[in-house]
């Protein structure tokens, strides 16, 4: 796996840890290289966020886990970042949410899908769709990163997607779905077109996530409807937006966060 030890004691430990599963996702074929260098732009952000779940994440956390036990057809979109980072935290919310998984990537090829598929299968995801599902196109989105499943995205009506492009959010914003992006960077065209943006990094926010849905599953589809109508996603982004500020000033203030 890890060609060298990390010392549990060093202070970035958990961050070594990550890089070192994206890189063996990246030899196992799951990651693709571009996948690297969108993981260190998100690592830029979680920097100026101080690495932590604030106040603006947990209140979208708790708003997706809503959506995920409101839905009738919730789908969990898995790329290949996301399934080499957090593939026991995707296990654990697909088992306490219920939730479709469907392998949806980007820089598309039957290979890769079937390698992450595995992957998920691997570390014990339940109802993760086979690669050879029956395929349909998102409306608008052309060449093979529009391909996605009949019985899954096409069919969802909330979708949870996290570390991804911009123009797919969008598009399967077009087409009619509820949209939650977890995105480290509030900036982008995904977090703005998320009807749901969970500005946190993708492992930690996949565990608030599903602690939510475990307190919120015994509540009446009344108390989710209030927590989905009370969500406010501009101010959310706002919040986002002033604690950088905030980071940023203390930092340009003092030299330190
Ligand atoms: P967009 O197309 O949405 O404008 P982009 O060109 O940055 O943005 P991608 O590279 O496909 O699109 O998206 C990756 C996004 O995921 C980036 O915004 C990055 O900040 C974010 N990101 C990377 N790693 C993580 C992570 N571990 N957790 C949460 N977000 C992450």
């Amino acid at each position: 796996m890890v060609d060298f030890e990390i010392p549990k004691s060093h202070p970035r430990y958990m961050s070594l840890i990550m890089r070192e599963k994206l890189v063996e996702g990246f030899r196992k074929g799951i990651v693709v290289p571009q996948g690297l260098i969108a993981h260190g732009r998100g690592e830029a952000f979680d920097y100026i966020l101080g690495e932590k779940s604030h106040t603006f994440a947990l209140r979208a956390e708790e708003a997706v886990a809503a959506y995920l036990l409101a839905s009738k057809h919730p789908v969990i979109s898995v790329n290949g970042n996301y399934a080499a980072l957090a593939a026991e935290e995707i296990r654990e919310l697909q088992r306490v949410s219920g939730a479709i998984v469907e392998v949806n990537i980007f820089y598309r090829t039957e290979e890769r899908v079937r390698k992450i598929y595995e992957h998920l299968l691997d570390h014990g995801v339940e109802r993760v769709l086979p690669p050879d599902c029956d395929k349909v196109r998102v409306p608008g989105l052309e060449s093979p990163r529009g391909i996605v499943c009949k019985d899954g995205i096409a069919r969802a009506d909330f979708v949870l997607l996290a570390i991804e492009d911009g123009d797919r959010t969008e598009a399967l914003a077009g087409w009619g779905k509820r949209v939650a992006a977890i995105d480290l960077n509030p900036f982008s065209r995904t977090a703005q077109k998320a009807h749901i943006t969970v500005v946190d990094e993708a492992v930690r926010a996949t565990v608030n996530i599903s602690k939510f849905v475990e307190e919120l599953r015994g509540a009446s589809i009344e108390r989710l409807r209030s927590i989905i109508s009370s969500y406010d996603n501009q101010r959310i982004l706002k919040d986002a937006f002033r604690t950088m500020l905030e980071n940023l000033s203390r930092a340009s203030n003092q030299g330190i966060l």
